[in-house]
């Protein structure tokens, strides 16, 4: 049994990550400032006899016992990182930061929950990992990219300089059940409006690209990442099966089907214009290969999103 922090712990995917590691035996510390995560998303492990909660934020420093460190906390939809984005940055480095802190006291292994984001708007496709990335440093999106790239800086920093066992992954776009219904991000929003029947918003002529995951596949690969015995710099995590914004949005309408329409709104600054990514790397590292395809994944969100907007 290891005793796993995991930050970020009631959100989106540290409450399935914390489920994941309850199942297979280990002690889980959450700590979360609820933020953007949700005593909800948590709701179901209270009263387990390996779980434990700690309202916090990472930001401010802190001890726990630890084998493990998993850091997630961090808001991740653009709307909420672009909010407080000074908080955003400040959450990016000095939260890392603290979590790194607490692996060199503990020897805990670290892992960080970085993102394809470090490629910024990239120009090569797919990214592989060796790709240094397209960032605008001064943009609206800067908060949150360069803070994970100082993120990742500062991971590789204590490994050198502290020894610290360090693990990256770079997430791409994941989704599924317990996404926030007011996220923002683009899956969550489409299955919602289409749910409520209302327009689905485009951003731009929707032809941008991203290539979706879905969370039980991402987790894999989480555990794969940590457990892998050796440090290897960072690792793509994602599905490479990859769509415009529109054919999403065409999919959620046919799967919902209430009529609605596609309505094009103003495409934010810096979004990227495609994101792919190469996973060759996990693949042979960690045997990491999304089992679970767009489709099947939308139905099982869209499942998730009906009985929770049926709760009201
Ligand atoms: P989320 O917003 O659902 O979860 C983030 C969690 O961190 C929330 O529970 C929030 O309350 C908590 N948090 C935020 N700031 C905090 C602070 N200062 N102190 C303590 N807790 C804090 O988002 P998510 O999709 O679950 O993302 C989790 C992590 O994965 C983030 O670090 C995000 O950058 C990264 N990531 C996610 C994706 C994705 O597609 N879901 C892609 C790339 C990277
Ligand atoms: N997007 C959209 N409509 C929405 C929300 C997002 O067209 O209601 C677009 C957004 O502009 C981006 C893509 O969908 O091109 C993915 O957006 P999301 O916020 O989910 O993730 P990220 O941009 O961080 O990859």
């Amino acid at each position: 049994m290891l005793r796993c922090l995991v930050t970020g712990g009631a959100g989106f995917l540290g409450s399935h990550l914390c489920d994941r590691l309850l199942a297979d035996g280990h002690e889980v510390l959450c700590i979360d400032d609820f933020s953007t995560g949700s005593r909800a998303n948590i709701a179901h492990l209270e009263g387990h006899e390996r779980f434990f909660v700690m309202e916090h934020d990472v930001t401010d420093r802190y001890f726990a016992p630890a084998d493990r460190i998993y850091n997630l906390a961090c808001p991740a939809s653009p709307i909420h990182y672009q909010r407080d984005p000074i908080k955003t940055v400040v959450t990016n480095v000095e939260g890392t930061l603290n979590g790194l802190r607490l692996a060199e006291r503990t020897g805990a292994r670290f892992f960080q929950a970085s993102t394809s984001e470090v490629y910024g708007d990239p120009d090569i496709h797919p990214q592989p990992e060796s790709y240094t990335g397209n960032v605008n440093p001064i943009g609206p999106r800067a908060c949150y990219d360069e803070g994970k790239r100082c993120g990742e800086t500062l991971c590789f920093d204590f490994h050198r300089q502290a020894g610290v066992e360090v693990r990256v992954a770079r997430i791409f776009n994941t989704y599924g059940p317990r996404m926030a219904i007011d996220d923002g991000r683009v899956v969550s929003n489409f299955i919602v409006q289409a749910l409520r029947g209302e327009d689905l918003t485009v951003y731009g002529s929707g032809q941008q690209t991203r290539s979706f995951c879905y969370v039980d596949d991402l987790i894999d690969g989480f555990v794969a990442l940590m457990e892998h015995p050796e440090e290897s710099g960072p690792v793509n995590l994602g599905n490479p099966g990859e769509f415009t914004i529109r054919q999403l949005a065409e999919l959620c309408i046919r799967f919902i089907g209430k009529g609605n329409q596609i309505v094009e709104k103003p495409m934010p600054a810096d979004d990227p214009r495609q994101r792919k990514p190469d996973i060759s790397m996990a693949m042979r590292q960690l045997g990491f290969e999304p089992t679970i395809d767009l489709e099947e994944g939308l139905k099982k969100t869209i499942a998730y999103f009906e009985q929770k907007l049926a709760q009201g």
